[in-house]
């Protein structure tokens, strides 16, 4: 698309029908609140795989059966779809995308709210607080990371992650719960017999390791305490806030906040608040202003259980999102000034539950006449429900089973036999030593990039179909793992990276408002809507 077209598609855009919100002119029709709900990577399929195992599974872990998207719909909620392509391509990125739900103008990959032509654009949030209202960012990755950033910075590249930490704190975006300490601290903390490692260390009463990224001496936390905020780090500090506070700063980790699976396991000896927990805070504090608040909470780590092609954690960070929203949905159950909306900036994986010429099930015989004589069976196999159970059951994310426990083996201890005995431990999709030497198995990398982030391996997993579609190389071993267990799973996964999908987009709230998104959307429209939500208090 040239420019030219831009500029039509933008008075296009500006041109759609301002919401009726104040046409009938009854107080309790505003919309005071916006809470935006975004699964990174969360396409249709893997909403299908919550909700499938919701319907499926033995005995799942949801009340009823009832998933909060299928309750969302059953209270009424308006149901819509967007596309989520990037400004110029088919495919698209976390940066783009959410850049685009944020600005409602169109991005290109990699950019954290800028437009298509490079220049700065105002987001929602930042509308937002422009009107008065509170802001808030909780998000289960970094702060800085793609889709929180893209709604309070402005950079060119997704990667500069220490300039987003400085535009989040300059955009004072009110309460901001999420990981990434390494983007906050100085770079001098790197140092362990540094004073401001030690003081670091007893600030954060030791939950986090002490590791900085940044290139420089600043330490954001201390300018945010100057602007402010309270600061905590883990969940007793993130309770002893009061609610009454206004600005918050809680970041509980390093890197990311840990994947569905460990929350899980760990959630009631955990030091680390939840996604749900972050979001109950969030709101407790966001709701004491009078003249509303914009909240988009992201739960990131879709997307990665996603990339890494990991189904059994995928369900977990499912399991995750389910959670919070359900929390959300309670909170604002009967509130006619609330608008929730639950969507994706795309789909990741190309994941899906598959029929296979594997292991066809034995004849059955069934009750009806049709099949009295010869009993029934399938011509494939369609993927016994059983197998939705032993996903859950997953001990380890495939993360943790390569990078964490067999590296850090001895090199010599690093055989094939080793990876076997570790998988089959975690998972109940059990693998041979012939299959662990192939996702251990190596080549040359034929993508070779000098100097880029992803491709710079001389040396790469061994992938034999679709190598260029799986781009973050040195985690490649996961996805080799899942190409084992696809049959046994009924899984198929088509690369590792994103598909251009279109997503769902889930809204809840005043029927009037909530029906103008029942229609076919790209992201920058659906974030146009939610600017005009914004604006129509
Ligand atoms: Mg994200
Ligand atoms: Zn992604």
């Amino acid at each position: 698309m040239n420019k030219i077209c831009f500029h039509l598609l933008s008075l296009a855009l500006l041109a759609l029908p301002s919401l009726s919100i104040q046409a009938d002119g009854q107080s309790n029709n505003k919309i005071k609140n916006v809470i935006l709900i975004i699964g990174d990577g969360m396409g249709p399929a893997q909403i299908g795989l919550l909700e499938t195992y919701a319907r499926q599974a033995t005995n799942p872990v949801i009340e009823n059966r009832i998933t909060a998207f299928t309750r969302m719909l059953n209270e009424g909620a308006a149901l819509g779809i967007s596309m989520t392509y990037a400004a110029n391509v088919m495919g698209t990125d976390s940066a783009s995308s959410a850049t685009q739900l944020a600005t409602g103008k169109a991005a290109r990959p990699d950019t954290i709210g800028i437009d298509s032509d490079g220049n700065s654009s105002v987001t929602a949030l930042e509308i937002a607080k422009k009107l008065g209202k509170s802001t808030g960012l909780v998000s289960d990755v970094r702060l800085t990371h793609a889709t929180p950033a893209s709604f309070a910075a402005h950079q060119a590249s997704r990667t500069m992650e220490n300039k987003i930490a400085i535009d989040l704190l300059t955009t004072g975006v009110d309460v901001m719960l999420s990981g990434g300490l390494r983007h906050w601290i100085p770079e001098q903390a790197n140092d362990k017999s540094s004073a401001i490692f030690k003081q670091l260390t007893e600030l954060t009463t030791g939950s986090i390791k002490i590791t900085s990224k940044r290139k420089d001496q600043r330490n954001l936390l201390m300018e945010a305490q100057q602007a402010g905020y309270q600061l905590a780090f883990n969940k007793q500090q993130l309770d002893a806030i009061s609610e009454q506070s206004g600005k918050i700063l809680g970041i509980f980790s390093d890197s990311n906040l840990p994947n569905g699976i460990k929350a899980h396991r760990t959630k009631n000896h955990s030091t680390i608040p939840t996604l749900k927990e972050m979001s109950a805070k969030a709101l407790d504090v966001l709701q004491k202003n009078d003249q509303g608040f914009f909240l988009m909470i992201e739960a990131g780590l879709i997307d990665w259980a996603a990339h890494d092609n990991d189904t059994g954690t995928l369900l977990h960070e499912m399991l995750k999102i389910n959670e919070t929203l359900n929390y959300v949905l309670d909170w604002a159950a009967k509130r006619e000034d609330t608008m929730v909306i639950v969507t994706a900036d795309h789909e990741t994986g190309g994941f899906g539950f598959s029929y296979s010429a594997n292991n066809i099930l034995a004849s059955i015989s069934l009750p009806g006449a049709a099949f009295k004589e010869t009993g029934y069976q399938s011509s494939f196999n369609y993927g016994a429900t059983q197998i939705l159970d032993k996903l859950y059951n997953q001990k380890l994310s495939y993360d943790d089973m390569l990078s964490k426990v067999f590296d850090s083996l001895d090199s010599e201890q690093k055989t094939p036999l080793a990876l076997m005995k570790i998988i089959n431990q975690n998972t109940e999709f059990k693998i041979t030593e012939q299959q662990a030497a192939r996702v251990l198995a190596t080549e040359q990398n034929d993508y070779y990039v000098a100097d880029h982030k992803d491709l710079s391996l001389k040396q790469v997993p061994k992938m034999d179909v679709n190598d260029a579609f799986f781009v973050y190389q040195s985690d490649n071993r996961r996805n080799l793992l899942a190409i084992e267990v696809a049959e046994q799973q009924s899984v198929v996964w088509s690369n590792g990276t994103h598909t251009a999908s279109p997503v769902l987009v889930f809204v809840k709230g005043n029927k009037k408002v909530s029906d103008d998104f029942v229609r076919f959307m790209w992201q920058p429209e659906l974030g146009q809507k939610i600017i005009e939500l914004i604006k129509a208090d």
